[in-house]
C-alpha cells in the first residue's frame, strides 16, 4: 500500500535512509534496545494467546475483587452511616452486664445479656415445670453462672432492662 502510494523511489529510499538512520541513532542512545525489550514484550504477550487465560486473567480476577472490595468499602460507611453502630454502651444490673447500641435517633436497641464472672454471651431459659410456666434463668453456657432468674414473662423483663438503661442514659 505505501509502495504503490509513493511511487518516487528516490523519496522511498530517503524514507529508508531516514528510518536506518534514526533506528542507528536510537541504537546508539540505548532508546532503541528499550524500545524493542518492551515491543518484544508486547509482541510474545500478543501472539501468545496461551498466556491470557493462565496468568492474565488470574490478574484480571485479581484486580476485580481489588476493585469490588474498595467499592465495597467506599460505599459501606455510606449505608451504615448511622451513629448507631459506633455507639455502644454497656452497664451492670441484674447481676448482668448488659452491651447496647443506640440508633440513628438515639433509641436503645438490642440489649444483649453477659457473663460478670467470664464476659459469655448469657442466654435465657425456662427453668422446669415445678416452679411454674413463667419462670426463666439467666445462665451462662461457657462457665455455668447463673446470672438472674426472672419470674414472669421475659418480655416485661426486657422491658424492666429497657427502663433500667433509659435511667442510666439519662442520669
Ligand atoms: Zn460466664
Amino acid at each position: 500500500m505505501r509502495k504503490r502510494s509513493w511511487p518516487n523511489p528516490s523519496q522511498a529510499k530517503l524514507l529508508a535512509g531516514a528510518v536506518v538512520v534514526g533506528l542507528a541513532a536510537g541504537y546508539l542512545t540505548g532508546l532503541w534496545s528499550d524500545l524493542a525489550y518492551w515491543f518484544d514484550g508486547l509482541v510474545g504477550l500478543l501472539a501468545d494467546s496461551t498466556l491470557v487465560p493462565n496468568w492474565l486473567l488470574g490478574l484480571f480476577a485479581a484486580c476485580a475483587v481489588i476493585v469490588a472490595g474498595w467499592l465495597g468499602a467506599a460505599l459501606r460507611p455510606s449505608r451504615d452511616s448511622r451513629p448507631s453502630s459506633s455507639v455502644t454502651s454497656e452497664d451492670s444490673f441484674f447481676n448482668i452486664r448488659w452491651r447496647w447500641a443506640y440508633d440513628g435517633s438515639g433509641r436503645v436497641e438490642k440489649p444483649t445479656p453477659h457473663c460478670l464472672r467470664c464476659g459469655n454471651r448469657l442466654v435465657v431459659r425456662q427453668v422446669g415445670d415445678d416452679r411454674g410456666p413463667e419462670c426463666y434463668e439467666c445462665r451462662c453456657e461457657h462457665c455455668g453462672h447463673v446470672a438472674c432468674e426472672i419470674e414472669g414473662s421475659v418480655d416485661d423483663f426486657e422491658k424492666r432492662v429497657l427502663d433500667r438503661i433509659h435511667q442510666v442514659t439519662s442520669a
